[in-house]
């Protein structure tokens, strides 16, 4: 298994490009008797309005959980999004791409949301993975209905695993520990599905991209603290770029 997870880059930049050019070479012609009902994503969501329910309203503005994780992802990531809640799902990404979809929304359950505000760390985990989708382009160029279900679940593994990855990192960055994430895949048997990782793949995964990061910003406050400077918020701030 090491050597599974060890072909999977962790590096988010890296990670992105080498999908992408595995996304395009793996075409192959539609075989007769499939199904032609394929595709790479879920129907979105519906949003939900919340403006009557008060609770609701608290829980994803700015000063509740929900609009500071959001702040706080936004800021880390650097990348523009939106969260925005739904009815009957968990979480999901819709990303934005260019001339076929309008997104860049993250769709959070409110059911789930509210369960779950006494946990914020499982909370930013779960959304920290979504966003990973919102920044993963490389799907968004291809025809499912060239390829066939190996291709399609293969497909969808990685991009699970680089949503995976890049959640590990981002928890750290904002400041939250990725066992909330863990324990929600754990309670949630994703593994078994043929699109993604087994359940001990995805959390080394998820571990090992949060202890990447963390070692990167140690090694980015040590070259700091060399250098005399000092950052009155502390090394976290110095995120990659
Ligand atoms: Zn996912």
């Amino acid at each position: 298994m090491a050597g599974r997870i060890d072909k999977i880059q962790l590096n988010m930049r890296d990670l992105s490009s080498s999908l992408k050019r595995q996304g395009r070479t793996r075409r192959a012609g539609t075989q007769a008797g499939q199904i032609q009902q394929r595709s790479f994503g879920e129907k979105p969501p519906k949003q939900l309005d919340i403006s009557r329910d008060p609770k609701l309203m608290q829980l994803f503005s700015e000063r509740g959980l929900v609009g500071w994780l959001e702040e706080k992802i936004k800021r880390s990531s650097k990348h523009p999004g939106k969260i925005v809640p739904a009815e009957d799902i968990t979480a999901m990404a819709m990303p934005n791409i260019p001339g076929k979809q309008e997104g860049n929304l993250v769709y959070l359950g409110v059911d789930f949301a509210l369960k779950n505000q006494t946990n914020p760390d499982k909370l930013a985990g779960v959304l920290s993975h979504e966003w990973g989708h919102l920044i993963s382009d490389f799907l968004s160029g291809l025809d499912a209905t060239d390829l066939d279900w190996g291709q399609i679940h293969s497909l969808r593994r990685e991009e699970e695993s680089y949503a995976d990855a890049y959640a590990g990192r981002l928890l750290y960055l904002i400041g939250h520990k990725p066992d909330g994430l863990i324990e929600h895949l754990r309670e949630h048997t994703c593994g078994e599905n043929a699109k993604y990782f087994n359940l001990d793949t995805r959390i080394e995964i998820i571990l090992r991209a949060y202890q990447a990061q963390a070692a990167q910003q140690q090694l980015a406050a040590k070259i700091f603290a060399r250098q005399g400077e000092r950052h009155a918020l502390g090394s976290r701030l110095i995120a990659e770029a």
